[in-house]
């Protein structure tokens, strides 16, 4: 396959071992990366990519090299397979690293080392799940984020309610 034409590449980064850098620039909304599921998976993994409450897949090609940033410039959107198509949320120019937040495919986070490397300004410091973003942050990803997790917070707020009812 012809890379220079898919418009992304996996390159060494100065710092954070591999990363996948656009080729060519995108828009917002526009696909960098179409995602193919390779595998179904029971539990979580390191590379695994969470798409629903219980279910996990792994995602063929590079998508898995994708690198974690709290200011990243892709999010994420469910395709027709039910896989993560990464969409462009700002102008990617050539050469940019292609980066999205973790805390959009994962509500929680067990299996990324704690420090963040991502150099961002508004860096979180720590690698966290969606549970633990804040909610300034989950406004802003709104749209860009796997559905599931809205799905989960739903639930949770629900929890929470019903333990206050039951505290009255
Ligand atoms: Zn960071």
């Amino acid at each position: 396959m012809n890379k220079r034409k898919e418009g992304f590449e996996l390159r060494n980064t100065d710092d954070k071992g591999e990363g996948i850098f656009a080729t060519k620039q995108f828009s917002p909304n526009q696909i960098v990366m179409n995602g193919i599921i390779a595998k179904k998976l029971s539990e979580n993994h390191s590379h695994a990519s969470q798409v629903g409450e219980f279910e996990y897949v792994l995602h063929a090609g590079l998508i898995n090299k994708v690198n974690h940033s709290c200011d990243p410039n892709c999010g994420i959107r469910i395709n027709k397979t039910g896989a993560h198509d990464f969409i462009a949320m700002k102008d990617i120019a050539e050469n940019d690293e292609i980066t999205f937040d973790y805390a959009m495919r994962n509500y929680e986070v067990d299996y990324f080392p704690k420090k963040c490397m991502c150099n961002s300004l508004n860096c979180r410091g720590a690698i966290t799940g969606w549970k633990d973003l804040p909610e300034d942050r989950k406004n802003k990803y709104a749209g860009y984020v796997a559905p599931y997790l809205l799905v989960m917070d739903e639930k949770v707020s629900i929890s929470i309610e019903k333990n206050i009812d039951s505290i009255k």
